[in-house]
């Protein structure tokens, strides 16, 4: 995403003339206090390195910034592209924190980049306490056995996808996949190459699913398909996918060949439709998946 710079992101507005060392090195230390000030307000990491550009803009001018973390996912541009560049590969101690790229068509002085480094100190902490923020808040929505998606970020995505396809008039389908018989596998083998097989139906829906359609853990053995923008006949046609290759792949787990099937329940979203009412209709799909003799799809009556 490029969001634009600031107005005092401007080199033609810069306070400072290359050379007046002394000025700048006062400007600096005085504006490392007002941006341990500012970065108070938030522990959105975004927000931090958004509010860092703008104070920083004000000394050290620049036209573009970004700042990559691939540990939480994210790749922030602001402003434009610029012909030089000053690149910060950030941490405290052994822990990584992203790299921030400033950037502007007019080469960087030694004195400038005395001053960014100065006033990056002023980051380093807020910055980290953001990503530890970020961190516990993916993780609260994330399943520690298969690493996908769990219940509460379902019921939260569940909510924003079915506003987002009503208001857009966009086609939504859901799907509830139950593993066959899931209690036989933990009898005969134990919970740990049950646990194991968990994760593999996991890794095999998400080998089976587009890009877009999100995946979740619901509870036990039963899993979870939001399909955007996909209509009946789409998300039949994945549910069938997903349900035949489980059956055709079998899953190694600790030297065990497991055949596992899974039963599916399918609906689509209607005008009225809240998450309750179109998961129910997928999970009534999938009771008589169930009761039809399983490792089968089953549209809901009146999908
Ligand atoms: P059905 O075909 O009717 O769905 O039969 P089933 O045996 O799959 O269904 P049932 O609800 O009787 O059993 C579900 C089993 O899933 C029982 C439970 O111990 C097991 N289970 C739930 N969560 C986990 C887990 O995290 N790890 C393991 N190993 N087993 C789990
Ligand atoms: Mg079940
Ligand atoms: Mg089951």
């Amino acid at each position: 995403m490029n969001k634009p710079l600031p107005q005092t992101a401007d080199f033609h507005k810069s306070p400072f003339k290359a050379g007046d060392r002394s000025v700048l090195q006062e400007l600096t230390a005085k504006k490392a206090l007002e941006i341990t000030q500012s970065l108070q307000t938030t522990l959105d990491p975004s927000r931090l390195i958004e509010i860092f550009s703008a104070e920083v803009g004000a000394l050290v001018v620049h036209q573009g910034l970004s700042y990559r973390n691939d540990d939480i996912g994210l790749d922030l541009k602001l402003g434009r592209q610029a012909r030089h560049s000053c690149a910060y590969h950030l941490n405290i101690g052994d822990e990584p924190l992203g790299t921030l790229t400033f950037r502007r068509n007019q080469k960087f002085t030694d004195s400038e980049i005395e001053a960014l480094e100065q006033l990056l100190c002023s980051l380093l902490y807020p910055l980290r306490n953001g990503l530890l923020y970020e961190d516990a808040l993916q993780l609260a929505q994330k399943d520690p056995l298969t690493g996908i998606c769990n219940r509460a970020a379902l019921d939260e995505m569940l909510q924003r996808e079915l506003s987002h396809a009503q208001r857009k008039d966009a086609a939504l389908s859901l799907l509830v996949l139950d593993i066959d018989h899931f209690k036989n596998i933990n009898d005969r083998y134990g919970h740990i190459v049950g646990d194991c097989a968990l994760k593999a139906i996991a890794n095999m829906v998400s080998t089976c699913k587009r890009d877009g359609d999100l995946l979740f853990r619901y509870g036990g053995e039963e899993f979870v398909v939001l399909m955007r923008d996909t209509d009946l006949a789409g998300a039949r046609l994945l549910a069938e996918r997903i349900r035949g290759y489980i059956a055709e792949n079998a899953c190694n787990c600790s030297g065990a060949e497991l055949d596992v099937t899974v039963s599916i329940g399918v609906s689509e979203l209607k005008a009225n439709d809240t998450p309750i009412s179109l998961f129910s209709r997928a999970d009534q799909a999938l009771y008589r998946a169930k009761k039809n003799g399983r490792n089968q799809v089953c549209i809901a009556a009146d999908a």
